[in-house]
């Protein structure tokens, strides 16, 4: 007889169970008697309960409460009941099981830990509205910590989702990392779980930052060799003394978290190469209770013996204990090449409590002393209770020093920007995305327009207004604070003017040939006095960008010795020199927004009309594309005007300007062998507009065509429509408003 493959579910099954098994090992050291049967009964319901779920990965959704479990015990130090909790910590939101049966089978203390896990994932899917998510965080730390244990298991099941994080879809990832980022790892590190609390740091970088996180990564893997080298190197004159010290030890050369390499990398505004402490040495002691103390410093002296400390950078947490209960002793001390490294002393208790957290410290006490574990919880309550009344401040205070340096804002959506405290508008923009950034012509936070250089506060709501034609200006670098949008800028600005230099000396040569001149580097020397510059590209810039006269320009090149007398009437504007971008956005100058507290506003202009000087036009200032131009007569204006006269802005033009406008243009005829090519005559050689579509129709004789052309005004629309009316064959032209894409 031959034996069936197995099928899918046999597989699944069979690995189900595995992991059970593997949670069981990592519980038995905790477990009493008769708490097997009660894991047992809770996987049974977990499993029965999820049998038809599956996670977005395709899994059997048992797998995570199997491995938040797994998280809890392993990671955190959690018992039984916790573990129990862990497997259940779904079922009440997500199936049929109730709460009153969770108590009937487990009782009074395990129906309210789930509880409270079945209502802070309430909280958090209603809530959009900052203040209120920062209101309900608040909540649930108060009133949900009535057992520690509910936030602990919230922490595994957090982890385990941001491990499992590329599974979900991207929107998702953003708000799931933002938030951990936001709130769950200054939980973690408040509730002294630093391994947690590190992961959860550098998975949410993986998400909100991926660029950065993979670059870091990449470059600690390159340099792991090297690193690993050194380390060793550095361990050995230590190694070597502790021995002869007889006292059992571990030395340990861990990377810092990618997480805590960018922040250094942010704060003190320097490139990877130039973190010095990418590393930390850890010196783990196995010192019997009484004589922790005295080891630690023993170790202490070692190492300082060895390599010449940094007195500034001693940290004694083994006298006084940070309050979240880490201890350990740190120094930082000179190594090979003149290398700063940082040493970390502590014993294996210390050690344990500082990658768990407090959790782990009742091991160390007398085991099942529940009176130790009570006095544990009400002093994490302590910790979190805060008498201040304000929901966003106490998260600001709850935040500690760790992210003081941060602020945090949120887009329309709610999704959550965290960028260095004193960040503004403009920085914000770019922190979205680098386009976004190079449009941004405004912002509203909260829902008032103010201008980019707004300094954010915690807890804004920042909706970024930008345009098409919006350009970087080089005064955008005075109020950039990131690192990332003022490099983006600086760029921009050179490769605008590069351009721009080019194109200024094509014309510049295109000229010096009609004056029958030679570029010759003496004249080049005159022109560059002459005008006050410093470089030829600084010629061709101001030529490109029509910022010089070129008829000045002829006459000094034609008689430079003549011109070089009245030098003073040579007219460059020096002032708006220094701001190289802005001609090119002169649009925005040429229209007069009347009201004048949003005068400096950019504007975009609307498609459905397409509006160009000499039309009467308004703004209307769109929910997410800042101030929008209409063309009174436009379709859609009757609507606006009364529907929404007060986001109406009076508008108009105030002169005629060298920008070009998009106009639709609509030709109907006689099918004529010769119409297109009389059409394009006028367009392109007589008037010289530039043509940006051209659509024809021919049915039974008559010719429909459709053109885009770019014009300066309504006059140069004018005289263009005039002349084509004037084509033989051609019997009607008119402006149409709406765009033909
Ligand atoms: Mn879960």
């Amino acid at each position: 007889m031959e034996a069936a493959a197995p099928s899918r579910e046999e597989i699944e099954r069979g690995e189900i169970l595995r992991r059970y098994r593997a949670l069981l090992r990592a519980v038995k050291p905790f477990m009493k008697k008769g708490d097997k049967k009660q894991l047992r009964l809770a996987f049974d319901m977990a499993l029965d309960a999820h049998k038809d779920m599956r996670r977005k990965s395709g899994e059997p959704y048992i797998y995570h409460p199997l491995e938040v479990a797994r998280i809890v015990v392993e990671e955190i130090g959690l018992g039984t009941t916790s573990v129990v909790c862990a497997l259940l910590h779904d079922v009440v939101e997500d199936t049929e099981i109730t709460l009153e049966q969770i108590e009937k089978e487990f009782g009074n203390v395990v129906a309210r830990i789930i509880d409270g896990l079945t209502k802070i994932s309430g909280l958090y899917n209603k809530s959009t509205n900052t203040s209120d998510q920062a209101e309900n965080f608040r909540k649930m730390l108060l009133t949900l910590a009535d057992d520690v244990r509910v936030i602990l298991i919230k922490l595994a099941d957090r982890l385990h989702n941001m491990r499992t994080l590329d599974s979900m879809p991207k929107d998702k990832q953003l708000k799931i990392a933002s938030e951990t980022s936001f709130l769950f790892a200054p939980l973690a590190h408040r509730l002294g779980l630093y391994a947690v609390k590190s992961e959860l740091e550098d998975l949410s970088l993986k998400y909100t930052d991926p660029e950065i996180y993979k670059d870091i990564a990449r470059r600690l893997q390159e340099t792991k060799l090297k690193r690993d080298r050194f380390i060793r190197d550095f361990i050995v004159p230590i190694r070597k003394e502790m021995e002869a010290l007889g006292l059992p030890f571990e030395i340990k050369g861990r990377p810092k978290s990618i997480n805590s390499i960018y922040n250094k990398m942010r704060k003190q505004g320097v490139e990877f190469d130039e973190v010095y402490d990418l590393f930390a040495i850890r010196i783990i002691l196995e010192s019997p209770a009484e004589t922790e103390k005295s080891d630690c410093w023993r170790a202490y002296s070692i190492v300082t013996d060895m390599y010449q400390p940094n007195p500034n950078r001693l940290r004694d947490w083994v006298s006084t204990p940070k309050a979240n209960g880490y201890e350990s002793l740190h120094t930082t001390v000179m190594g090979a090449g003149g290398r700063w490294v940082e040493v970390q002393i502590r014993t294996k208790r210390m050690d344990e409590i500082a990658e768990k957290g407090l959790a782990a410290h009742w091991k160390y006490k007398e085991s099942g002393n529940d009176n130790a574990f009570d006095a544990w919880l009400t002093r994490i309550r302590e910790v979190l209770e805060n008498p201040e009344p304000n929901a966003l401040e106490f998260i600001d205070n709850f935040k500690l020093q760790l992210y003081a340096k941060d602020v945090f804002a949120f887009t329309p959506k709610g999704d959550l920007i965290k960028l260095a405290a004193g960040a503004t508008a403009l920085d914000f923009a770019f922190e979205i995305h680098t386009d976004i950034g190079m449009k941004c012509i405004g912002a509203k936070v909260n829902h008032k327009i103010v201008p980019l250089s707004y300094p954010l506060q915690n807890g804004d709501q920042v909706e970024i207004l930008t345009s098409s034609i919006q350009k970087p200006k080089s005064d955008w670098l005075k109020f950039v604070t990131t690192a990332k949008a003022k490099s983006k800028i600086k760029q921009a600005i050179k490769d605008y003017r590069r351009e721009m230099a080019d194109t200024g000396r094509d014309i510049f040569e295109k000229k010096m040939k009609q004056w029958k001149t030679q570029i010759t580097e003496e004249l080049m020397n005159k022109i560059l006095s002459q005008f006050k510059l410093q470089s030829p590209v600084d010629l061709h810039y101001l030529i490109a960008t029509e910022r010089i006269d070129l008829a000045q320009l002829k006459a000094f090149v034609l008689e430079p010795n003549k011109a070089a007398e009245s030098r003073a009437s040579s007219r460059i504007d020096e002032k708006n020199f220094g701001n190289l971008v802005r001609s090119n956005s002169s649009a925005a100058d040429d229209l007069l927004i009347i009201d004048d507290k949003i005068s400096k506003i950019d504007y975009t202009l609307a498609s459905c009309c397409n509006p160009i000087p000499g039309d009467e036009i308004f703004g209307f200032v769109t929910i997410s594309e800042g101030i929008k131009i209409h063309r009174v007569n436009c379709p859609n204006a009757v609507h606006l005007l009364s529907k929404y006269s007060y986001r109406v802005v009076k508008s108009k033009w105030t002169q005629a300007s060298e920008v070009s406008f998009l106009a639709g243009i609509r030709i109907t005829g006689l099918d004529d062998i010769g119409i297109i090519s009389g059409i394009s005559q006028v367009i392109s050689t007589d008037l010289k507009v530039n043509m940006r579509s051209i659509s024809v129709l021919s049915n039974d004789g008559m010719f429909e065509g459709t053109i885009m052309v770019f014009v300066n005004d309504t006059k140069h629309l004018d005289t263009l429509m005039r002349k084509l009316l004037q084509v033989k064959g051609v019997l009607k032209v008119t402006r149409f408003d709406s765009h033909p894409d």
